[in-house]
C-alpha cells in the first residue's frame, strides 16, 4: 500500500530506539518500498533503552562473552560486523557515537583458565584476532587487573581489539538522519 492521504504506507515501524531506526535505514537504503512511517512517542529518537545511560554501551560480537555458544557467535558476529561497517563509514561525528578500544574476558583460578583455553580453541577460527594472553601480556595492557594478586593463582585473558563501544541512542539518530540523506524515498514521522 502507498497511500498516505490515509495514513496507510508500505510499513510502519513501531518505535525509534536502535532498532526500529536500525529497520528504518535497512528498508529505505536497501528495499523498493516506497512510503516508510516510524512512529515514536517522545520528540528524540533512542531515548529509552538505547539512551547510553540504559546500558553497557558494547558492541557484541560472541567472541569474549562466555555466555554465547560457537553458533551464537556466528549470527552475532555477522551483525556486529554490518553495525561496525556502518560505524567505519560515518563521515563527521564519529567519535560521538562511537569508540574503538581493547576488551578481554579474564579467567581466575585453573578451573575458569581451563575453560578459556577450550574457549579459545573452538572460537579462534570464527576470530582471528583473539589471543590469550598470559599474566605478563596482560599486566602490559591492564596493571591494575595483576596489581596485588597471588602470583600462584593462575590467570588467563582472552583478548580482542576489535572492541566497539557505542552510544546506541546516538546510532539510532544517526540511523535516521542518513535514511533521510540516502534515499529518495517517503518517510513519515
Ligand atoms: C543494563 C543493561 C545493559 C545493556 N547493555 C547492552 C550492551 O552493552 N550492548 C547491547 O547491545 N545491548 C545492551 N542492552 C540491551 C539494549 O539496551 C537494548 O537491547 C536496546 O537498546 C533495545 O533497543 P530497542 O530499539 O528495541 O528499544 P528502545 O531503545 O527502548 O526503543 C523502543 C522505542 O519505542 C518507543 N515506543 C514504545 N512504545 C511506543 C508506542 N506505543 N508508540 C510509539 N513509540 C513507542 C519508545 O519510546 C522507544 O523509543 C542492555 C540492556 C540493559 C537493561
Amino acid at each position: 500500500m502507498n497511500n498516505t492521504k490515509n495514513n496507510q504506507y508500505d510499513v510502519a515501524i513501531l518505535g525509534g530506539g536502535v532498532v526500529g531506526t536500525a529497520i528504518l535505514y535497512v528498508l529505505s537504503k536497501y528495499t523498493t518500498l516506497e512510503s516508510i512511517a516510524l512512529l515514536e512517542k517522545y520528540p528524540k529518537f533512542g531515548q529509552v533503552n538505547s539512551n547510553s545511560r540504559s546500558n553497557s554501551q558494547t558492541l557484541h560480537f560472541g567472541d569474549i562473552e562466555t555466555n554465547y555458544t560457537l553458533e551464537k557467535a556466528k549470527v552475532v558476529k555477522e551483525a556486529a560486523e554490518m553495525v561496525v561497517k556502518y560505524l567505519e563509514g560515518l563521515k563527521g561525528k564519529k567519535s560521538k557515537i562511537f569508540q574503538k578500544g581493547h576488551k578481554m574476558v579474564l579467567g581466575v583460578g585453573k578451573e575458569e583458565v581451563n575453560i578459556l583455553e577450550k574457549r579459545f580453541e573452538e572460537f579462534k577460527k570464527l576470530f582471528p584476532n583473539l589471543k590469550k594472553l598470559g599474566v605478563k601480556e596482560i599486566a602490559k595492557v591492564e596493571p591494575e587487573v595483576v596489581k596485588g594478586r597471588n602470583p600462584k593463582e593462575p590467570i588467563l585473558a582472552l583478548y580482542s581489539e576489535d572492541s566497539y563501544t557505542v552510544d546506541f541512542g546516538r546510532l539510532a539518530e544517526s540511523f535516521v538522519e542518513n535514511s533521510l540523506k540516502e534515499t529518495k524515498k517517503n518517510i513519515y514521522f
